[in-house]
């Protein structure tokens, strides 16, 4: 029963912005690089002394995750930006436009991958974006059909993700939190341009599907979806029968029943046992009981405790506690079950 987390921890004061999601950074030239290695290094020695398995450089050295990979790729225009609702209108923002075929420069996340690989000796995950999130994170003048243009960036996710691999990445997961918005779309298209993307890694391959970060814009949206969020029962089917290995799904203080995780018995799950909308730190009492709570619906080999989501917009001390409050509940789990610590 390894633990993991989603993939972001907050940037420490001395390199962002606290607090935010699109922090501006408070260094600049060969200072904030060094930075971001430095904010790395912090993070991996957080989650190794707290006990999680499978670390994660906390994406230190990108300010927004799907914008990370996107600054590296031909054939998009950042001087046209387009103001656009994205998560069907959740958030309205400004995004760059996608002019015309899209293109890797070259490689986009090597050195970080590189730089991590040669500094914790754990399995190591790497996170990037899906291709629907991407679609739905830019404007469009070139591809006309956005299942058109998913499938062109799967493409160049699966070429940057096999050279990740090579470079030591255990894990790679896809971030796409827009799964439970366009339902339709993921069964259409979305889950075959996730495949696309993951296609001929050896690696574990893993999607994080989710309802969004702790912030306002998401917290009222949740308000809107009722009392039993089942989004996921829609698409969990066409997940259930992909190639990806894990799929992440969050569980601590989610209306999401679990009894959704039984459609899931051919995949490894990533219980989020850790509400990344709360400032309170959870007692490792606590991630236990979520932990134990969805041993109902899924055997203890394919359970792997997690964060819901990422923790970038929660103060460094807080999140910290969390990563703690992680492994010290799965490790009450595994003495109950009998289960050795690694
Ligand atoms: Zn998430």
């Amino acid at each position: 029963m390894k633990t993991t987390i989603a993939g972001s921890l907050p940037k420490p004061a001395w390199l962002a912005e606290p607090e935010q999601l699109w922090a501006d950074w408070r260094l600049e030239g060969e200072a904030l690089e060094r930075g971001k290695r430095d904010a790395v290094l912090v993070w991996l020695k957080e989650q190794e002394d707290a006990g999680v398995d499978i670390v994660s450089n906390g994406e230190q050295f990108r300010t927004h995750f799907v914008h990370g990979f996107l600054e590296h790729i031909d054939g998009i225009d950042w001087q046209l930006m387009t103001k656009m609702g994205i998560r069907d209108n959740r958030y309205v923002v400004d995004v760059p436009t996608v002019t015309a075929q899209v293109r890797r420069k070259g490689s986009v996340h090597g050195d970080e991958v590189r730089f991590t690989r040669a500094h914790t000796d754990h399995a190591m995950k790497f996170t990037l974006p899906g291709p629907m999130t991407i679609c739905d994170t830019i404007a469009d003048t070139h591809y006309g059909r956005r299942a058109d243009m998913a499938t062109a960036f799967a493409e160049l996710l699966n070429e940057e993700a096999r050279e990740l691999e090579a470079l030591g990445a255990d894990v790679i997961q896809f971030d796409e939190p827009a799964f439970n918005v366009f339902t339709d779309d993921v069964k259409e298209w979305g889950v075959d341009a996730l495949q696309r993307a993951a296609e001929g890694l050896q690696c574990k391959t893993a999607v994080h599907i989710c309802y969004g970060y702790g912030i306002e814009a998401n917290i009222e949206w949740k308000k809107t979806l009722g009392s039993e969020w089942r989004q996921y029962e829609e698409i969990f089917p066409a997940l259930n029968k992909s190639r990806i290995d894990q799929v992440s799904l969050e569980c601590a203080n989610s209306k999401v029943p679990l009894s959704l995780l039984g459609l899931l018995n051919e995949k490894e799950l990533m219980v989020g046992a850790i509400d990344v909308a709360s400032m309170d730190v959870e007692s490792p009492e606590k991630v236990s009981a979520t932990i134990e709570a969805a041993l109902e619906f899924v055997d203890a080999e394919r359970l792997m405790p997690c964060t819901n989501c990422g923790m970038a917009p929660l103060p460094q001390q807080v999140a910290a506690g969390k990563l703690r409050a992680l492994a010290e509940g799965a490790s009450i789990v595994r003495k109950r079950l009998g289960i050795a610590e690694d």
